[in-house]
């Protein structure tokens, strides 16, 4: 079995996703926002908002675990991706740590699905195409060390980014 296998792209809304838990591009705050940490919030329901003010917020890079209250995920994995500043202000590295700290979460709680939006890749400002090839690269290599993989869904909001995480998931 190659890992590629457990890798998929999806094109639409996150909050509809029937897995173990989805992945939010919030802010620091925790405290909601707009994008697909505002559709998270409206679809998740007021609980999530309780819950999130709890935790305290959540530095760039990092990632934090809440229920999913009102969606159809049981759990919402809160990262913050960096703002893009032109690359110079360790955009890339912070970009993967989300990633990987992320499917740490997926890993600790025994979680068998995630999906994932395309963190940084809205109001954040981060270059699609960098954006895409480090999310696919790490979670491919994270992937390695889990002894049972688990599946993960790429959600894309249109189909011109569909289409770049497809191209970069045939290329290896
Ligand atoms: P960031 O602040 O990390 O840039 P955004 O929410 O602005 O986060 O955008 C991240 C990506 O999520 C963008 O590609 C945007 O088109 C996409 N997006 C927005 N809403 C949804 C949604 N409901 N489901 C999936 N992806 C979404």
């Amino acid at each position: 079995m190659t890992k590629s296998e457990d890798l998929t792209v999806v094109e639409g809304d996150i909050t509809r996703l029937e897995v173990d838990a989805i992945v939010n591009a919030a802010n620091q705050s925790l405290l909601g926002g707009g994008g697909v940490d505002g559709a998270i919030h409206r679809a998740a329901g007021p609980e999530l908002l309780a819950e999130c003010r709890g935790i305290g917020g959540c530095p760039t890079g990092e990632a934090r675990i809440t229920k999913g209250y009102r969606l159809p995920a049981k759990w919402v994995i809160h990262t913050v991706g960096p703002v893009w500043h032109g690359g110079e202000r360790g955009e890339a590295q912070l970009l993967a740590d989300c990633y990987r700290n992320s499917l740490a979460l997926v890993r600790s709680q025994g979680l068998q699905s995630v999906a994932f939006p395309a963190i940084s890749c809205g109001v954040y400002g981060y270059p699609l195409e960098q954006a895409v090839r480090i999310a696919v690269d790490t979670v491919r290599e994270e992937l390695k060390s889990f002894e049972t993989p688990p599946r993960v869904v790429f959600c894309c909001f249109g189909e011109d980014m569909a289409r770049l995480y497809r191209n970069e998931l045939a290329r290896m």
